[in-house]
């Protein structure tokens, strides 16, 4: 494994070898069945696996050329075009690293990324809604190459380095050898800890297993279309079973521009597209607009509903106007647990499903790290065939988030029904779910601090009847209080992504105190609700 990674111990790792959990097979692989099938659909444009293959090794062949090697880490940030289906491909058959960072992310997040990664190149689209990302670039030191999709300025062209010969991926001589089962395929980013995000290693091994078993569970056959509404980069759209389960069940792949029902609902009848996930933020968009929209969404038969928390009404509601809903709980991470195929309407709407793996230990503790009676909810930690033993160059941070025994402490506060199903009841982690973009509240509190118009500061979440959840900034001011408008501004300037800017600030001349000294967040939380 990476030096700066946890592996599982290597007597649990045989065993999951051996329960055929890991299956030796690299996610490289995942284009390379199913030849002239459509993998992939977008505005415009659709592409055949064997195409998808063909385009993947070529462009490996020209990052290998640039000097990219196995284990080498980029940063990717492309939105959910075909550029980054090919890049993500071609990093997987090169035995490279795909950093995922988020389109929303900026030189803060990035920069923070280049140096924990030392990544060696950074990919990224020429503008994206209306942002020039070589701009960004030029502030990001470290990478040593910057490879833009689109107009590349003084940078390199992601479309120049798709140099191999046509053909390449089936003669299957790349002048390079394939990644290990076992080595890190992708490094996705944590939305649930405190500090800048953390780097999650997903091996071949473990993310195959993700994915395999997320696509069973989904009954993915090469007959479903999946349309990626959320962004790719992020966990949810892409393995849980998103683009790459469909992938490894030979279905096709719909990429949307946007996720709104103008863009989403057309492609939906057109495509004929079965399955798709949402967040509850989006998920209620689209029930209000299946209302009245014109177009024909009775493809769908299944709607995954994750990434927040899902009300009961609106988990109805989904299955009344959109279809069949699969309630999807889970985390970057690893652990996935999702709504069986046979769930009864009422579960639907009210558990957030079940583990997908029997190898998926879970453990339900109280603030002392006992576990609580059955039935009661406590934090959940969790251990398993996908779940990491750690986080990447982060020995301080995991000795806190994981077990000594090597369980990963979710941070959630959960409850196991008698059928063996989750119910996800709150977090003690101190992270405000913004419809399902995580805002770690000490770094926006860092952000603040930074204001020279700041003295103090506690971020807490607000409940918000669309979002779930909005971020509220109660600061004391140093003078003059700064405006939402002026911190806003302050944060983007110095490379904040825009989802973590408070939505509203409040000026008050001290924090409360717990008895012992600490920032009363939980009365501020009650105060702002
Ligand atoms: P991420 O790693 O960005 O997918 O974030 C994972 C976190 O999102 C979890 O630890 C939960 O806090 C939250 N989350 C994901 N799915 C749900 C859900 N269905 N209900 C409530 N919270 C959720």
């Amino acid at each position: 494994m990476t030096p700066g990674c946890v592996p599982w111990p290597a007597e649990t790792a045989q065993r999951y070898r051996e329960l055929g959990l890991w299956t030796g097979r690299t996610l490289d692989t995942l284009v390379r069945s199913h030849g002239e099938r459509t993998a992939l659909v977008w505005d415009g444009g659709r592409r055949t696996y064997r195409d998808l293959a063909d385009r993947a090794a070529r462009l490996a062949v020209g990052l290998h050329g640039l000097g990219i090697r196995r284990g080498d880490r980029v940063i990717v940030q492309l939105p959910n075009t075909p550029e980054l289906i090919d890049t993500l491909f071609a990093l997987f058959t090169l035995g490279a690293v795909p950093v995922l960072a988020l389109p929303p992310h900026r030189h803060d997040e990035i920069g923070h990324l280049a140096a924990h990664t030392e990544a060696v190149a950074y990919i990224v689209p020429d503008a994206h809604q209306g942002f020039d990302h070589r701009e960004l670039a030029r502030r990001i030191s470290g990478p040593k190459h910057v490879i833009v999709a689109g107009e590349p300025a003084e940078f390199t062209s992601l479309a120049s380095l798709y140099a191999g010969p046509p053909g390449s991926a089936e003669t299957g001589e790349l002048g390079f050898e394939p990644p290990e089962p076992g080595d890190v395929a992708l490094f996705l980013l944590s939305g649930g800890t405190t500090g800048r995000s953390k780097l999650i290693p997903r091996t071949h091994d473990d993310y195959l297993c993700n994915i395999r078993l997320s696509a069973a569970n989904a009954r993915l056959t090469p007959d479903d279309a999946y349309l990626a509404a959320l962004p790719v980069a992020h966990n949810y759209a892409l393995g849980c079973p998103g683009v790459l389960g469909t992938l490894y069940a030979g279905g096709r792949v719909v990429l949307t521009r946007t996720p709104s029902p103008d863009d989403a609902f057309p492609l939906i009848e057109s495509e004929r597209v079965t399955v798709t996930g949402l967040v509850p933020s989006l998920a209620l968009l689209w029930a209000e607009a299946a209302g009245w929209s014109p177009h024909d969404l009775s493809s769908l038969r299944l709607v995954q509903l994750g990434g927040a928390a899902v009300s009961p009404e609106l988990a109805r509601a989904v299955g009344e106007r959109l279809g069949r809903v699969q309630q999807s709980y889970g985390m970057a991470e690893g652990l996935l647990s999702q709504s069986p195929p046979d769930d009864p309407p009422e579960l639907l709407a009210t558990v957030q499903g079940r583990p997908l793996s029997e190898h998926d230990e879970i453990r339900i503790v109280d603030e002392s790290g006992a576990d609580v009676p059955a039935g009661h909810s406590g934090e959940l930690l969790v251990r398993g065939p996908y779940t990491i033993r750690g986080y990447f160059r982060a020995e301080e941070h995991n000795a806190r988030s994981f077990t000594s025994d090597g369980f990963f402490r979710t941070g959630d506060l959960a409850r196991r029904t008698e059928t063996g199903h989750l119910v996800i009841c709150g977090r003690v982690k101190d992270v405000i779910n913004r419809g399902g973009d995580k805002v770690p509240a000490d770094e926006v509190e860092e952000h603040l601090l930074a204001h020279p118009g700041v003295r103090a500061a506690a971020v807490v979440p607000v409940p918000d009847p669309y979002l779930g959840e909005r971020t509220c900034a109660y600061i004391v001011a140093d003078g003059q209080p700064p405006t939402l408008a002026e911190i806003g501004a302050f944060m983007r300037e110095r490379g904040a992504a825009d989802y973590k800017i408070p939505d509203r600030v409040v000026t008050v001349p001290s924090l409360p105190l717990t008895p012992v000294g600490k920032i009363d967040k939980a009365r501020l939380r009650n105060e702002a609700s």
